[in-house]
């Protein structure tokens, strides 16, 4: 008999921080950002741990420059060539320790030689870190493929998923150390539309950190950022590392061309109705037909798109978005004692709410 739990699995959006007293620091200034994370085959990496997301339009090499300038983590997308990743190791001004390379499973003789190319021809020692991306890390091939990279390069930092469940994490941790997590709730994402499938980030954080945790590994909670007060909780909720892909999009950064669009408003000038311009930039899932479109030569008469095509707001430059998050972060720290970004899951108390925002002003902002 089919099977319906019938505790409520939470979002982002149903939780709030408390505040509260407790070993609270006077400035943000105080807090320290940086963690040290020791995976669970072997290597140790210093960081704030979050990630672009390995998509075409965010896992570009400026959008990774500046997070690991700042002291983040980044993905650079698996499009890339060898010697265009190349070219980046190279010529590069930030530190390339906390950089991940990604790598997916169609073509992965491919990728695999790829990898190895970057080792022998461009000395990819520094940022020995892989990124293994699936949309659906529960096919079989997904666990073979992982065991044969970590084969191949017993002393990388490995990332893979993606998953939606605790107990695919053990497996995958005699390879991994890493496990990304989160299905269906990227912004571009439309996997809950086409197959009814995902889990909502805060439940699904909770279950596999508990998992992971118990056996030496990390996780990433990849999709559903919408506020930088979504990253502190993540990493309230006990989440190691955080991806992010629709906050990044609109900044200068971020792949592709801004374009304008006009929008008639309800004002009239002059007897004409005044239009509005505003910068937008292109997003895209990357199972989308769009992607389908540029790197797979078409959608598979097999296949459903379970990504979508978005224009987002243009933000201007990330570093913005990157002091905001840096920012939000340090504040919530002082909010619940936590002196580390280590020790937020260790000081947070969580609520479960209905309302957490006052939306009353929204529509009249621009
Ligand atoms: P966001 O931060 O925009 O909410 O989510 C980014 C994440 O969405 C990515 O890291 C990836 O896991 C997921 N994603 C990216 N493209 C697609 C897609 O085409 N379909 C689905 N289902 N998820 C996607």
């Amino acid at each position: 008999m089919t099977q319906i739990l019938s505790e409520v699995y939470l979002d982002y959006s149903d939780i709030l921080i408390r505040p509260k007293m407790g070993i609270n620091l006077n400035s943000r200034r105080d807090v320290n950002l940086q963690r040290v994370f020791k995976f669970k085959h072997g290597q140790t990496r210093t960081g704030l741990g979050v990630f672009n997301a390995n998509m075409a339009t965010v896992g570009n090499m400026d959008v990774a420059e500046h997070l690991l300038a700042r002291g983040m983590f980044a993905t650079l997308h698996k499009h890339y060539s060898v010697s265009e990743i190349g070219h980046f190791l190279k010529n590069t001004t930030a530190p390339l320790d906390n950089l991940f390379i990604t790598i997916g499973l169609k073509n992965i003789d491919a990728d695999i030689q790829k990898l190895h190319a970057l080792e022998s021809e461009y000395g990819w020692v520094k940022s020995q870190n892989i990124c293994i991306d699936a949309p659906n890390f529960y096919i079989p091939r997904a666990l073979e493929i992982l065991a044969r990279v970590r084969l191949e390069f017993p002393n990388s930092v490995i990332m893979a998923g993606n998953i939606a469940s605790g107990d695919i994490c053990i497996k995958m941790l005699d390879y991994a150390d890493i496990i990304k997590c989160g299905i269906g709730s990227g912004s571009a994402c439309l996997t809950r539309r086409q197959t009814g499938c995902g889990v909502p980030m805060v439940s699904l954080i909770l279950e596999c950190a508990d998992v992971a945790h118990s056996v030496g590994g990390h996780i990433c909670a990849d999709g559903g950022i919408v506020v930088v007060g979504d990253v502190c909780k993540a990493f309230c909720l006990n989440s190691d590392f955080v991806m992010a892909g629709g906050i990044f999009a609109g900044t200068a950064q971020a792949a592709g061309e801004i374009y304008e669009r006009h929008f008639e408003t309800n004002e009239i000038v002059d007897g004409v109705r005044r239009v509005e311009t505003k910068l937008f930039k292109q997003y895209y899932g990357m199972s989308s037909e769009y992607a389908n479109n540029k790197f797979a030569g078409g959608m598979a008469d097999y296949k459903t798109s379970e990504g979508r095509e978005l224009s987002v707001p243009y933000t201007g430059e990330i570093d913005k978005v990157l002091q905001d998050i840096a920012g939000g972060i340090a504040s919530c720290c002082t909010y619940i004692g936590a002196a580390s970004v280590k020790h937020m899951s260790k000081c947070a108390t969580i609520i479960q709410v209905h309302n957490q925002l006052n939306r009353v002003f929204e529509k009249y902002s621009v």
